[in-house]
């Protein structure tokens, strides 16, 4: 795989390595229907993802536990196979993680994601993603202090455990209840090394009222990213996309590409991945994961012969 890694030094902020990724890449969230229905076997996977033109793998550990639910040799090979098909892997994290929560739920949580973070080591992933969790009643400058500080003593335990190369994803989160605005996510990412904001589109969109109407409101997304936490930072983001339907309550329901009534539009964010150059990780959660993932693919690959034209 060709990536490089860079260091950047912002002064006063968390220090902070980027595995460049080479190009925008396409993938699904999870093994695709089809996939299974070939009864394919997980090591497979990358190779069929190839065959359909596709880049990118985001494995689904969202189940897990204390522990990784997955065999050692079988997350290697999966790893091994990703490297020879030329698809970069993710993890997503636990569900049962909630930072937000008592003592005795955060302890618990920080062993959750440390277990994902083993396996991603395994796998060579590149990034664990994780919900940060909901507020519950506590006030909010509390849930977020004590969120930020497990997230440090996580990431002070993969350095102990030598686990160097997967970075920690904090995702934007899809309902106001949730901890997880972008402004959360980029904090907590400023603050703590070896992090990466996850930017998940129709999170936003659904969290903030259909926030995503225009090219430019997108673009503010990715200006605020890179005010933050530099460049570098913006240009290699991992991306959850899928069309959303919301409530005041936030998110309800994933949809497919094709449903004109739903946002956000892919489109427009291509418009903006070419207009920055931006290398980003494009994971489909819509219900029709690969198919919707090569849509966007060929929807960004438009784009750009547009601008060389
Ligand atoms: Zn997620």
């Amino acid at each position: 795989m060709s990536a490089k890694v860079v260091d950047i030094g912002l002064e006063g902020r968390a220090k902070r390595e980027f595995l460049m990724v080479d190009r925008p890449r396409f993938g699904p969230a999870g093994v695709p229907p089809t996939f299974r229905m070939l009864k394919a076997k997980l090591e497979d996977v990358p190779k069929l993802l190839r065959e359909e033109g596709l880049d990118a793998f985001e494995y689904q550990a969202v189940r897990w536990g204390a522990k990784p639910q997955i065999k050692r040799e079988e997350a290697e090979k999966l790893g091994l196979k990703a490297s020879e098909n030329d698809v970069w892997l993710s993890l997503h994290g636990s569900y049962f993680i909630n930072f937000c929560g008592g003592k005795e739920v955060i302890e618990a949580s920080k062993q959750r994601l440390i277990a994902c973070a083993t396996a991603a080591e395994w796998m060579k992933a590149h990034t664990v993603i994780f919900h940060p969790g909901f507020y519950g009643k506590a006030p909010r400058t509390e849930v977020f202090k004590n969120c930020l500080a497990a997230l440090k003593e996580v990431v002070e335990s993969l350095k102990a455990l030598n686990i160097k190369h997967v970075k920690i994803g904090p995702e934007t989160m899809g309902k106001p209840s949730q901890l997880g605005s972008l402004e959360e996510i980029v904090s907590l990412c400023e603050e703590v090394e070896q992090t990466q904001p996850v930017i998940d589109w129709a999170h936003l969109h659904a969290r903030e009222n259909g926030r995503f109407k225009t090219v430019d409101d997108f673009r503010s997304v990715i200006e605020a990213i890179e005010d933050r936490l530099g460049t570098e930072a913006v240009k290699n983001m991992h991306c959850h996309f899928t069309k959303v339907e919301f409530t005041e309550k936030g998110e309800k329901r994933h949809h497919v590409l094709e449903e004109e009534a739903y946002g956000p539009d892919f489109t427009m964010l291509a418009k903006v991945i070419v207009e920055f150059d931006l290398k980003p990780v494009i994971i489909s959660e819509s219900p029709i994961l690969d198919l919707d993932a090569i849509k966007m693919r060929d929807i960004l690959q438009k784009e750009k012969l547009k601008v060389k034209v």
